[in-house]
């Protein structure tokens, strides 16, 4: 756990969040200001800062985050859905520790803005 991480406190459970699913190694929760209908993120427990910072020691939770992903999507019922990660400050991302979103419920616009 990283010192002053956001999503590090909440995958340990010291800041609450609404949770969909969780295990040892992911947490699945609704976005606090959703920018779609159906707006969650999964993150890993461990802290990874971003896309960026996965390698070979660490890439093995990622495949496990996409399962837990498309498990989740169909949990909810969800038919189509955009999976989302922003990377660094010009993409948009404002917490350093890796995430995806997960958006869905509204026709979605290509590219994104
Ligand atoms: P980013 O901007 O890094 O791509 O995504 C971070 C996301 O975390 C944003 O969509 C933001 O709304 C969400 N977020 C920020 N703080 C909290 C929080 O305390 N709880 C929850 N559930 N989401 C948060
Ligand atoms: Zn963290």
């Amino acid at each position: 756990m990283k010192n002053d991480c956001l999503f590090c406190a909440i995958a340990a459970g010291e800041i609450p969040s609404n949770k969909i699913y969780e295990d040892d190694q992911c947490l699945a929760f609704y976005d606090i200001a959703p920018q779609a209908p159906v707006h969650f993120l999964v993150i890993p427990k461990a802290h990874i800062a971003s896309v960026a910072a996965i390698d070979g020691g660490n890439s093995g939770v990622v495949s496990h985050l996409f399962e837990v992903i498309a498990a989740t999507a169909k949990k909810l019922g969800l038919e189509s859905y955009r999976v989302v990660s922003n990377i660094g400050e010009q993409a948009g991302q404002s917490v350093l520790h890796l995430h995806f979103h997960v958006l869905s419920g509204r026709d979605m616009t290509w590219p994104p803005g």
